[in-house]
């Protein structure tokens, strides 16, 4: 939420933990594009051979980092959109959506209600491809009264690893689920040992959290269910 020169001696140390493990470095925020060394932190990242950088912008990445969007080896993924109204599309940057590409950007969209009754007007033909991802809404926004509720069992294998453990910078942490960042997810110390733990996936537990979580579950590889029952943590 505010302007944030990362630590490079505590982002080298994290990154030497999970170099052992193929892993997409995901920045997000608060938004990514108020860091002021974020040239740095990419290039650093990209050093290590097992790790791919995503950048996950509001659009501002596109206004003060614009080179990133020409990497193709950089994954850029903007979320611009407020929400949609019926006649309108409440956006954070004064941006079109991104076109289709070879260079790795995506929009990411939310499917709320809004983008249903906007579709049903208005063209919305220019983000069907395959640039575009669309991602099931979920309960956190207010306005949205989902009560909906993934079988017990995805979540199990969810939260053995869920899709966006976080790093977090602030407090330098293993954050359990990014989902519950705000409401007090529960925290680890950033160690070799939990890394290779959380990468292996014994790291994690069902929290009481997940008894009661609704968000929009992602569905797994096989493979991916294979090895976390494996672990044993479901
Ligand atoms: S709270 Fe929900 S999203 Fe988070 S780890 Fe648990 S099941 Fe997954």
């Amino acid at each position: 939420m505010r302007n944030l020169t990362v630590d490079m001696v505590f982002l080298k140390q994290t990154l030497d933990y999970f170099a052992p493990h193929k892993t997409r470095i995901n920045l997000l925020g608060g938004e990514p594009g108020l860091i002021i060394n974020l040239k740095e932190v990419i290039d650093l990242i990209q050093t290590y051979e097992n790790l791919i950088v995503n950048v996950l912008s509001n659009s501002l990445v596109r206004r003060r980092y614009p080179w990133i969007l020409t990497d193709p080896t950089i994954f850029y993924t903007e979320h611009l959109v407020l929400d949609f109204h019926e006649d309108s599309i409440e956006k954070l940057g004064n941006y079109d959506f991104l076109p289709k590409n070879d260079f790795n950007n995506y929009n990411l969209i939310i499917k709320t209600p809004n983008y249903f009754k906007y579709r049903r007007k208005h063209k919305l033909n220019h983000t069907d491809h395959k640039n575009t991802i669309l991602k099931d809404y979920n309960s956190r926004s207010p306005d949205y009264a989902v009560v909906h509720q993934a079988p017990e069992l995805q979540r199990r294998i969810c939260a053995a690893f869920p899709l966006v453990p976080v790093i977090d910078f602030e407090i330098q942490m293993i954050r359990h689920c990014s989902k519950k960042v705000i409401n007090g997810s529960r925290k680890f110390e950033i160690t070799k040992e939990n890394i290779d733990d959380m990468m292996t996936y014994k790291l994690f537990e069902f929290e009481q959290y997940c008894n009661t979580c609704t968000e929009s579950i992602s569905p797994r590889s096989d493979e991916q269910v294979l090895d976390i029952m494996e672990a044993g943590n479901v």
